[in-house]
């Protein structure tokens, strides 16, 4: 039987989100229905809702950030069973067999994976639509490949980001070796931000936050930031030229990048995590000079997930968050283009 279930939908780039229904996809034997709890509210839910990257479709159910309980498995599933605590990040399905996909990096599918909200949906996960239908709604079904394990000692509403910030920002601490000799630069103190912090002070990094303001400096260093600089103070950036092996760069718009790169130390990386849509300027010699490199990243893996998770809970990392119902989410939305967020909204599902 198709679920019903209730949600926030935007239904145009112009317009408040609102309330909506429809139905989810009849379990198939190899999917697992989740009753959402708590969804949290990413930046790129924003872009999307606004269209800045020019391919929305509407009405769009944003949300890629899902904790919540299984209430239903399919005849195949082995691995999740009823009451289980679960998740579901920005995918739920891939082809499967490209070589990113056999290596277990299945946001890098070849043909392309399917996202949780606002993708091409073959198997018709949102019944009757063109595309797949998100977290900022009551229940959902998917694949039990794309379902991850909270663990027990990790809150819900807390861990829900990490299914999207959480494991955007491990991944790259992680590719880039962060470890008790690193020295770690975040730029932006935001959702993605808050966590890299966390992370990387957990991974034994000496961790520096670099922000539009003051504001958050004493949280910045309640979450294991070491060093704080305000980015527009042109004597703090001299004075911290060099210093860094890695930048992450988690900054929501375009911005002024040149400066930056002078902190990376030799062999240093910034790596780009912001869903910026315009060039930024980058000049050649300061990266020569010190074989200086700028790199991206996009989330991770389902495993590399379900690690980061469980490193989250060894280390008591959760998100800092502000639980709020989905019928604020418009307002959330206006403090989030403002930075003022601490540092995460969930969405309470069981306030719809
Ligand atoms: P967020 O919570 O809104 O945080 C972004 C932070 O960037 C703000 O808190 C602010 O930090 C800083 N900032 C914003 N506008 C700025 C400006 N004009 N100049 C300088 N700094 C500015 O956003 P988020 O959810 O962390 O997401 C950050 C970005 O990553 C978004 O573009 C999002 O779409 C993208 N994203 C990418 C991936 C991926 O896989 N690569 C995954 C998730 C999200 P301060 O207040 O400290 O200055
Ligand atoms: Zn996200
Ligand atoms: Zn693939």
């Amino acid at each position: 039987m198709p679920i019903p279930v209730r949600a926030y939908a935007a239904e145009a780039s112009d317009k408040p989100l609102a309330p909506y229904a429809f139905d989810r996809r009849d379990p198939g034997p190899g999917d697992v229905a989740i009753d959402i709890q708590y969804a949290g509210v990413c930046h790129s839910d924003l872009h999307i809702v606004q269209n800045d990257l020019g391919n929305t479709t509407y009405p769009i159910v944003p949300g890629h950030e899902i904790a919540g309980v299984v209430t239903a498995v399919g005849s195949d599933v082995e691995r999740f069973k009823v009451g289980d605590r679960v998740g579901v990040g920005c995918m739920v399905d891939s082809c499967r067999q490209c070589a990113p996909c056999r290596e277990g990096e299945e946001q890098f599918c070849v043909p392309g994976m399917t996202q949780t909200y606002g993708s091409p949906d073959p198997k018709g996960g949102a019944v009757g639509q063109t595309i797949t239908q998100g977290g900022y709604s009551t229940a959902i079904v998917v694949d039990q490949d794309f379902v991850v394990r909270i663990p027990d000692s990790l809150s819900l509403d807390a861990a829900a980001p990490l299914l999207c910030a959480g494991i955007t920002t491990y991944s790259p601490l992680r590719t880039w070796g962060v470890g008790p000799d690193s020295k770690v630069a975040v730029i932006g103190l935001g959702g993605l931000g808050h966590m890299a912090v966390k992370q990387a002070a957990a991974m034994g990094a000496e961790v520096t936050v670099l922000s539009t303001s003051d504001r958050k400096k004493a949280d910045a260093e309640r979450m294991g930031a070491k060093h704080f600089l305000i980015n527009s103070d042109k004597d703090a950036m001299k004075a911290a030229a060099e210093k860094f092996d890695l930048i992450i760069n988690t900054v929501s718009a375009t911005h002024e990048i040149a400066d930056h790169i002078q902190l990376l130390a030799k062999d240093g990386t910034m790596v780009m995590l912001g869903l910026t849509t315009e060039g930024m300027p980058v000049y050649a010699m300061p990266l020569l000079w010190r074989r200086r490199r700028i790199a991206g990243s996009l989330i991770g893996g389902i495993r590399e997930t379900q690690e980061m998770l469980d490193f989250c809970a060894e280390h008591d990392i959760a998100c800092d968050i502000e639980l709020i119902a989905p019928s604020e989410i418009n307002t959330a939305y206006e403090r989030m283009k403002k930075s003022d967020v601490r540092y995460r909204f969930v969405l309470d599902m069981a306030r719809i």
